[in-house]
């Protein structure tokens, strides 16, 4: 069976050339743009230089002419925003199945979390199968291959999105993704000057200061690229501290991974009670002074 990886950082290239190792005897790797291509991982690398000014979904028509010439039965996405799209094209174009947020193959199963990790679903994929996968379950998984490399000839889209500019975010503070310990607060926070009170744990603690969406998109108390979520940051700290967060889904897939999750919550039934490994029924104005006076 042949499959194609797409991945735009390495360690999701190896570890999703793991996971395609598992199920194909014939494994492309196909690098869009600047990839840095692990070692040995591939039976081919397909490589696709991106003409100036072309975003990486513009490659979606590309991938598709090479899945026409090496007809993958399978095929393992990294879920970014680039390569979701260009997956989704890939699989209409193949006529194939689609299963997204993938942590395990197995025997054809596919397992993803759902309701922000309440619970696991197991899907079939019947005839070819597209999967954005996540690949921390193939982090120590073997790959193994030549990494022929094969130089892909640009197929120049119908109708082309062009980047216009490109501007570095000027990032303050502790990098979230990479915090053992991360200060998560929510909109039990009335006011922003109460941030300080995460901010005063999150300096005893060394500890990064996220939130919830609404922290930043709502009121913009906090910068856009701390919030976690969905539709911003998955991290998976050693610790997460989450201070007046309900728990809605949409926010715990970006933290359901943290090794310990602490929650304080003024309302018992909040949703994060039943995700948390332990849970303070409290107003977070008491409680992290608390914590912090007592660490
Ligand atoms: C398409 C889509 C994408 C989204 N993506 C994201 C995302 O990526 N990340 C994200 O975070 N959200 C996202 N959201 C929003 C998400 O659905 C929730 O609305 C949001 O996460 C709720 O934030 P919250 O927990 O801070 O607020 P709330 O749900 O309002 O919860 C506030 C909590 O604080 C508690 N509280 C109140 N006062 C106190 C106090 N004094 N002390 C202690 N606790 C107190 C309350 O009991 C309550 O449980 C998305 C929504 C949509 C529709």
């Amino acid at each position: 069976m042949k499959a194609f990886v797409l991945a735009e950082h390495t360690d999701a290239a190896r570890g999703l050339c793991a996971a395609a190792r598992t199920v194909a005897d014939d494994v492309t790797l196909v690098a869009i743009g600047d990839v840095a291509v692990p070692e040995s991982c591939a039976d081919e690398v397909a490589k696709i230089a991106l003409p100036e000014g072309n975003a990486v979904e513009n490659a979606a028509e590309t991938v598709c002419a090479l899945a026409d010439e090496e007809a993958p039965e399978v095929v393992f996405a990294e879920p970014t925003r680039r390569l979701k799209i260009v997956a989704g094209r890939l699989a209409a174009h193949l006529g194939a199945s689609v299963i997204t947020d993938v942590t395990a193959l197995n025997d054809g199963v596919a397992e993803s979390m759902y309701f922000g990790g309440l619970a696991n679903r197991k899907m079939k994929a019947v005839g070819k199968a597209v999967y954005t996968m996540t690949c921390a379950n193939y982090a120590e998984a073997p790959a193994s291959g030549a990494n022929a490399v094969k130089e892909v000839a640009w197929v120049e889209p119908a109708n082309a999105v062009k980047v216009v500019s490109r501007e570095p975010i000027v990032k303050s503070g502790i990098d979230l993704t990479k915090a053992d310990v991360v200060v998560s607060a929510g909109r039990g926070f009335a006011e922003e000057e109460q941030l300080d009170i995460a901010r005063a744990l999150c300096d005893k603690l060394g500890a990064g200061l996220g939130c919830t969406r609404p922290l930043t998109e709502g009121v913009d108390w906090l910068p856009r690229e701390t919030y976690i979520g969905v539709s911003g940051l998955t991290i998976s700290p050693k610790v997460y501290i989450a201070a007046g967060v309900s728990g809605q889904m949409q926010h715990m897939v970006g933290c359901n991974t943290a090794g310990t999750i602490f929650a304080i919550n003024t309302d018992k039934n909040a949703p994060i009670f039943k995700q948390c490994d332990y849970g303070i029924v409290g107003d977070l104005k008491t409680v992290l002074p608390a914590i912090t006076e007592a660490l």
